[in-house]
C-alpha cells in the first residue's frame, strides 16, 4: 500500500534517495550532487559513520591482492586515484606510507610469488620483492623473524573520518539534503516514483539507493520484500599504541593474506599512534562491537612477535568495529533497473578505499538507464577540519579559546564549531570523529568536566551519562 501523502518529509520530489550515511553513503551523495542530481541522505542514527565506518584500519588500498578482474577492484583503483586527486583541495590527509607484505615462515615466502604476480595484474607495477637485508635496513623495529616481503609503495594511510564528513559537506554545500534519526521502514514504487517510508515521514523520489551497510540486505527485504545476499557482521578489534610507538614503524605491515582476511595490519595512524589489529571474528549481531580480553591479549601476542619493543609501550586505546560481510568476498552490486533502486551491498573491508570509486561505477550504472543532468559547472569545495598528527592543527593559532582536550590539542571552538550546522555532533562519538577530543591518553578522564558543560543541550544522551559507556 501506498503511504500516505501528508505525513511527506519534504515537498521535494528527489531525483536520489541514498540511504546510510556510512562511507559509501557519503561519496555516493557527493557524486551525484556533482553530476546535477537532487539528493537526499537519510541515516537512522543521530550521526553520520554510525555502522561499519565508524571503526577501520584506515588504509587507503592499492587494490594489489584484490579478486583479479573483480567489482571491488576496479572500485578501489578508482577511488584511490579520486581522493588523490582532491585530498589536497579538501585538506585531506594522506600519509604516503607504503607497505611491505610480510613473510613470517617458508610457506609464506613461497606464496610472495603468486601475490606478486596478482598485484602486476592488478596494475601495481610498482609492487617488488624485498629480502631480508632491505626490511631490516628500512624496518630497523621489525622482529628477525621477518624473512622477505613484498614492497607496495602506494599503499598509504588517511582519516577514516574526515573523508566521509568532506565528502558529504560537499554534497549539502552544493544542494543536497540529510535526514538524521530517520530510518527507512518501507516504501512504494508506482510510475516511476518511489514513495519512501522513514521514521520521519514519506520522502519521494525517483531513484533509490541502498547504502545501509551492516542492514544492506534488511533494508532491501524491508522495501522491495527481497534481498539477494544475507549479512553476517565480522568483528575486528584494534590495539592503539601510545604516540611514543608510532616512530617503531615508517612503513605500513601487513601479512601474507588469506582468502578471508587481510589479517593484523601493524601501522601508524594518521594521528600519531600506533595500531595493531583488527582480528577477524564472525557473529549475528549488526550492533555488538565490544572488545574482549582474549581477543586484545592475541593481537599484544602478534604485535610483540612482529615488533618486540611494543612489549614495553603503553596502550591508549581498544576499539572494534564491524565488517558487513556476505557469502561472497565480491561487492554487492546489484543494480535493478526495473524498480529505480540500486543496492550497494557486502561492503566488506575495502571500503573506506573504494567508496569514491563505486560512487562513479553507481553513477555510471545510474546514468546508462538513461538519466540526463548536467553535471554542476562549479562546485564548493568544503575544507575539511585538520586532525592529522603532523599537519598545522587548529590550537597553534590565536582565537581558538581554552584547550579542553590536553592529549590530543582539541579547542574550544573546535569543539563549539563541531556542535553546529547540518553535520552538528549529537552524541560524543560524533564529537569524537569530528574532533578526536577524549580520544587521547587520558581517554576523557581530565576534560569530561568541561565537555560536558560544552556540550550541555547538544547530545540525545548527556554526556555525563554516555562517556562512562562509550
Ligand atoms: C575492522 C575493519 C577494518 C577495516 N579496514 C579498512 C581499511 O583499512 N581500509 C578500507 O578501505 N576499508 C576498511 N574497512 C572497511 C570499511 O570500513 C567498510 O567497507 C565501510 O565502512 C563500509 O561502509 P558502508 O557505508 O557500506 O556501511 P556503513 O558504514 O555500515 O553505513 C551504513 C549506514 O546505513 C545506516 N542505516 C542502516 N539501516 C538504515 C535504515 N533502515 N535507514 C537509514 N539508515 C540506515 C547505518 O546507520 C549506517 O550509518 C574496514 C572495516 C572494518 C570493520
Amino acid at each position: 500500500m501506498m503511504p500516505d501523502r501528508k505525513s511527506s518529509l519534504s515537498s521535494t520530489l528527489f531525483d536520489v534517495v541514498v540511504i546510510g550515511a556510512g562511507v559509501v553513503g557519503c561519496a555516493m551523495a557527493r557524486r551525484f550532487t556533482l553530476e546535477g542530481a537532487r539528493v537526499a541522505l537519510v541515516e537512522k542514527a543521530c550521526d553520520i559513520l554510525d555502522g561499519a565506518s565508524k571503526a577501520n584500519s584506515a588504509i587507503l588500498h592499492t587494490g594489489f591482492d584484490a579478486p583479479v578482474g573483480s567489482i571491488e577492484l576496479d572500485c578501489i583503483r578508482k577511488g584511490a586515484e579520486e581522493y588523490r586527486q582532491i585530498h589536497q583541495d579538501m585538506r585531506l590527509p594522506l600519509d604516503a606510507a607504503g607497505a611491505y607484505v610480510v613473510a613470517w615462515n617458508d610457506v609464506e615466502v613461497a606464496r610472495l610469488d603468486t601475490l606478486l604476480e596478482q598485484a602486476h595484474r592488478n596494475g601495481i607495477s610498482n609492487a617488488t620483492l624485498v629480502g631480508q637485508t632491505v626490511l631490516r635496513d628500512n624496518e630497523p623495529h621489525l622482529s628477525d623473524r621477518a624473512l622477505a616481503a613484498i614492497s607496495v609503495p602506494g599503499e598509504a594511510l588517511i582519516d577514516p573520518w574526515s573523508a566521509p564528513y568532506a565528502y558529504l559537506k560537499q554534497a549539502l554545500q552544493n544542494g543536497a539534503e540529510v535526514f538524521l534519526k530517520c530510518e527507512v521502514t518501507g516504501g512504494g514504487f508506482a510510475g516511476g516514483e518511489w514513495q519512501l517510508e522513514t521514521s520521519r515521514g514519506v520522502l519521494n523520489c525517483r531513484q533509490v539507493i541502498n547504502c545501509a551497510g551492516l542492514y544492506g540486505d534488511y533494508v532491501d527485504q524491508a522495501v522491495l520484500g527481497l534481498s539477494d545476499f544475507l549479512i553476517t557482521p565480522r568483528k575486528g578489534q584494534f590495539l592503539i599504541f601510545d604516540k611514543a610507538a608510532a616512530s617503531l614503524l615508517q612503513a605500513i605491515i601487513l601479512p601474507v593474506p588469506t582468502a578471508r582476511t587481510k589479517g593484523v595490519v601493524v601501522c601508524r595512524t594518521i594521528f600519531g599512534n600506533l595500531l595493531v589489529g583488527p582480528t577477524a571474528d564472525e557473529q549475528q549481531s549488526r550492533d555488538e562491537a565490544s572488545t574482549d580480553t582474549a581477543s586484545l591479549e592475541g593481537l599484544m601476542q602478534a604485535a610483540i612477535r612482529i615488533i618486540p619493543t611494543l612489549a614495553d609501550m603503553p596502550i591508549t586505546a581498544t576499539y572494534a568495529g564491524l565488517r558487513p560481510a556476505t557469502e561472497q568476498k565480491e561487492y554487492r552490486i546489484i543494480p535493478r533497473p526495473d524498480s529505480n533502486w540500486i543496492t550497494v551491498g557486502g561492503i566488506r573491508s575495502t571500503g573506506l578505499s573504494a567508496a569514491l570509486g563505486i560512487a562513479q561505477h553507481v553513477f555510471a550504472q545510474y546514468r546508462d538507464w538513461g538519466a540526463a543532468h548536467e553535471p554542476l559547472p562549479d562546485p564548493r569545495v568544503p575544507q575539511a577540519n585538520i586532525l592529522a598528527e603532523q599537519s598545522a592543527r587548529a590550537w597553534r593559532e590565536g582565537g581558538q579559546g581554552d584547550m579542553i582536550c590536553h592529549c590530543e590539542l582539541v579547542r574550544e571552538a573546535e569543539i563549539r564549531q563541531a556542535l553546529t550546522g547540518p553535520l552538528a555532533a549529537r552524541s560524543l562519538a560524533g564529537l569524537k570523529r569530528q574532533t578526536r577530543v577524549t580520544m587521547g591518553r587520558c581517554q576523557g578522564f581530565y576534560c569530561s568536566a568541561r565537555l560536558t558543560e560544552l556540550t550541555d543541550g547538544h547530545f540525545d544522551i548527556p554526556l555525563a551519562k554516555d562517556i562512562k559507556h562509550d
